[in-house]
C-alpha cells in the first residue's frame, strides 16, 4: 500500500499533510489533462473537474494556513488525539475515521460497500472509481505498483470522496441511523452554541447533496438551527457527504429524542427595558 499508516507519532498530522497534498495534486491534475491515465478515466476525471477542482474557499484557506505554521497546529484547544493503535491491522474505514476532523463520520459496514446496488450512480461521480473503492476496502490491487506518486494522491482524494458518498446513502439506514445514535448520545456532533438550547446535542446537516458545495454544518433539534462546527478542522467537511436528509429522518425514527422547542429566548434590554419596537 502506498501510504503507510500511522507512520511517526500521530495519524492526524500525516492526514493532515496527506489531504493537503492530495487536494492540492488533484488540483494541479484537473488543470491539465494527464497522458498516461486511460481514456475512461480521463473522461470521468474530466466530467468532474468543476466539481473536483472546486473547492470551498475556507477549506483551502485553513490549508495553507497549515502548511505555513510548520504542519503543527497544538494550539488548537479542540484538538482531539487520535487513539486506537497504529500499524497495517487498521483498516482503512477505521483510520480514515479516526483522522482530525472526521469524527462526524461514522464507520460504514464492508457489507454495505460490497453491495453493487448500494453504490448506483456512484461510479460517474468519483473519478479513479475501481481504485477508490479497492482501497476503500483494503483491497490490495495489482496496479498499486504502476501508480505514480500523483496517481496515488488521486486515488486518495477520490477515495475519500467516494467514502463520503456512500457515507451520506449509509446514514439513512437501519444501521447507519444505530451507528449515528451511538455518536449522537456520545455528543460526538458537538453541542447548540445558543444559550437557551441549554447545551443540547446536534448532528450534522449538509446544506446540499452536491459535492463540493458547501461545508458540513450542524442542526440543533431543539431551535431547528444550523451552525458551523466548532472544530475548524469539521468545519472543512464536505456537507454532501451528511446530506441534507440525515438530521431529519433520524428524529422522525427516534422520535423521544425529539426535544420540546426552547421555551425562553433572548429579550435585548437597555438598563433592564425592552427595546419599544418602531
Ligand atoms: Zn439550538
Amino acid at each position: 500500500m502506498y501510504r503507510e499508516r500511522g507512520i511517526g507519532g500521530s495519524k492526524t498530522e500525516v492526514g493532515l499533510v496527506d489531504r493537503k497534498r492530495i487536494n492540492d495534486a488533484l488540483d494541479k491534475h484537473l488543470e491539465r489533462s494527464s497522458p498516461s491515465t486511460s481514456r475512461a478515466i480521463n473522461k470521468d476525471v474530466s466530467s468532474q473537474s468543476r466539481l473536483m477542482g472546486k473547492q470551498p474557499p475556507d477549506r483551502k484557506d485553513l490549508l495553507s494556513k497549515n502548511n505555513s505554521s510548520d504542519e503543527e497546529s497544538e494550539t488548537d484547544s479542540e484538538d482531539s488525539e487520535v487513539s486506537g493503535s497504529d500499524g497495517e491491522d487498521t483498516s482503512w474505514i477505521s483510520w480514515f475515521c479516526n483522522l482530525r476532523g472526521n469524527e462526524f463520520f461514522c464507520e460504514v459496514d464492508d457489507d454495505y460497500i460490497q453491495d453493487d446496488f448500494n453504490l448506483c450512480g456512484l461510479s460517474s461521480q468519483v473519478p479513479y472509481y475501481d481504485y477508490a473503492l479497492d482501497l476503500i476496502l483494503d483491497v490490495e490491487s495489482s496496479h498499486g505498483d504502476m501508480f505514480t506518486e500523483e496517481q496515488h494522491e488521486l486515488v486518495e482524494s477520490a477515495a475519500e470522496m467516494l467514502y463520503g458518498l456512500i457515507h451520506a446513502r449509509y446514514i439513512l439506514t437501519g444501521k447507519g441511523m444505530v451507528a449515528m445514535l451511538d455518536k449522537y448520545k456520545n455528543c460526538d456532533f458537538g453541542r447548540c452554541p445558543r444559550v437557551y438550547c441549554c447545551g443540547q446535542p446536534c448532528l450534522p446537516v449538509g446544506q446540499s447533496d452536491i459535492p463540493r458545495s458547501s461545508t458540513v454544518k450542524i442542526c440543533c433539534p431543539r431551535c431547528e438551527d444550523v451552525y458551523y462546527p466548532r472544530s475548524k478542522y469539521q468545519g472543512n467537511i464536505d456537507g454532501a457527504y451528511f446530506g441534507t436528509t440525515f438530521p431529519h429522518v433520524f428524529l422522525m425514527t427516534y422520535g423521544h429524542l425529539k426535544p420540546q422547542k426552547p421555551t425562553q429566548s433572548y429579550v435585548p434590554r437597555v438598563f433592564g427595558f425592552k427595546i419599544h419596537k418602531p
